[in-house]
């Protein structure tokens, strides 16, 4: 189902039926075309579909129907022009930067990512001489002199890892243009349900499809949306011979996935704002941090940009490292784990597991303290998730 045959169509129901191609079979479901190749009729049609003379699968590198369904289904429900799966969302980052990089470029970006986006742009760009600028991305006088030379690309997370800071996406976007710079919005922490970052002036949208896309903790998967120059440009090539794509296994699980997606981040965000009360009120709890709340640093940039708060919710303990780890290992429900955005509620130490590679004087700067933990909360009775924090945090 092409944009064009349904125009009217609301993004809702985007979800559930956008991109289905169906087989002569006429299966309800979206079918699983697990193959690495195509075959041909005649040599010169082989010919003509490498020339490119026909637009037709060649092979699961560049092509696969059941990912080209998936990709469809998130093109149409972000509103981007292009759409591609990719086989993780660090492979999506990845190739993002690397796809329209060259040495001797710069990239800004702000400070507050997730640890292998850090490692991206602090240690993988500068060996091939990218001169990379890392800013606080809350300020928007630091965006303003770091890209005062000019930049290929900017790169951000907003919501931010782990401490969930907001930064202005249209204000930064707008400096990032009159620097000639791209923006490539890493959007996993809101989801495509809650921030369309292209709206604000972002030219590349991000996901980890890991997380809320899937949602269930089975398949590992990424994606990259923006305009079709950039994927004719740049990306496409880059895929092809490369080979960051999905598999046709994982984009029938996204694909599915997709379907749920928004009534599970509505539960996922019921119960973080349920969740996020109860522990201000729990003692030794020192800080809790939740991009929905009031209290927020940037509460009125949140409701601006973002529909809802998410399901991820950072607390700080007053009794340190010590204080985190006895929490965590009294835990009887909440499941020790560095993922999120799954349906069963996760936590983590970002201090001595997603962050612990960060200089000390760095993490702290971030905010990344020993007694913060964050929570991913997940589908399960809020009151249970409740129960078990009191408990561990307690007893
Ligand atoms: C998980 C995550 C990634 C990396 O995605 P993978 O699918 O684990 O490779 C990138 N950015 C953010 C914000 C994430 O949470």
């Amino acid at each position: 189902m092409t944009a064009k045959e349904t125009p009217n169509l609301r993004p809702r129901t985007m979800l559930v039926r956008g991109g289905l191609e169906r087989s002569p079979f006429m299966e309800t479901s979206e079918a699983l075309y697990l193959t690495s190749g195509y075959v041909y009729e005649t040599a010169e049609e082989a010919e003509a579909a490498f020339k490119g003379d026909v637009d037709r699968y060649i092979y699961s590198r560049y092509g696969n129907p059941t990912v080209a369904m998936f990709e469809e289904r998130l093109r149409l429900f972000e509103g981007a022009e292009f759409c591609r799966a990719m086989a993780s969302g660090m492979a999506a980052v990845y190739a993002a930067l690397a796809c329209q990089l060259k040495a001797g470029d710069r990239v800004v970006a702000s400070r507050a990512l997730f640890g292998s986006c850090h490692y991206i742009i602090t240690e993988i760009l500068p060996r091939y001489g990218v001169e990379t600028v890392l800013v606080d991305g809350t300020n928007l006088d630091e965006w303003e002199v770091a890209l005062a030379p000019g930049a290929q690309c900017i790169f951000l997370e907003t919501p931010s890892n782990p401490t969930l800071e907001i930064i202005d996406l249209k204000a930064v976007s707008d400096l990032a243009h009159a620097a000639g710079a791209n923006v490539i919005v890493d959007n996993v922490f809101a989801t495509p349900v809650l921030q369309r970052p292209l709206e604000f002036g972002a030219d590349i949208v991000i996901y980890s499809t890991t997380k809320h896309i899937d949602g269930q903790g089975r398949c590992m998967g990424g994606a990259i949306l923006g305009p079709q120059s950039f994927n004719d440009d740049h990306l496409n090539q880059f895929i092809r011979h490369t080979g960051p794509s999905m598999s046709p296994f994982n984009a029938w699980v996204m694909l599915k996935g997709m379907e749920t997606l928004e009534l599970r981040v509505q539960r996922h965000c019921e119960n973080a704002k349920d969740v996020a009360l109860h522990l201000r009120d729990v003692p030794g709890v020192a800080r809790v941090i939740y991009p929905g709340f009031d209290d927020h640093p940037q509460a009125s940039l949140a409701k601006r940009q973002m529909d809802d708060g998410g399901n991820l919710v950072a607390f700080e303990l007053t009794g340190g490292k010590s204080a985190a780890f006895k929490a965590l290992n009294a835990m009887n429900l909440i499941d020790i784990s560095n993922n999120l955005g799954d349906s069963k509620s996760l936590i983590t130490h970002p201090s001595t597991t997603t962050h612990q590679r960060m200089p000390e004087d760095e993490r702290l700067q971030l905010g990344i303290t020993d007694g913060l933990l964050r929570l991913s909360v997940g589908l399960e009775d809020a009151e249970d998730i409740k129960e078990d924090l009191s408990h561990a945090l307690c007893d």
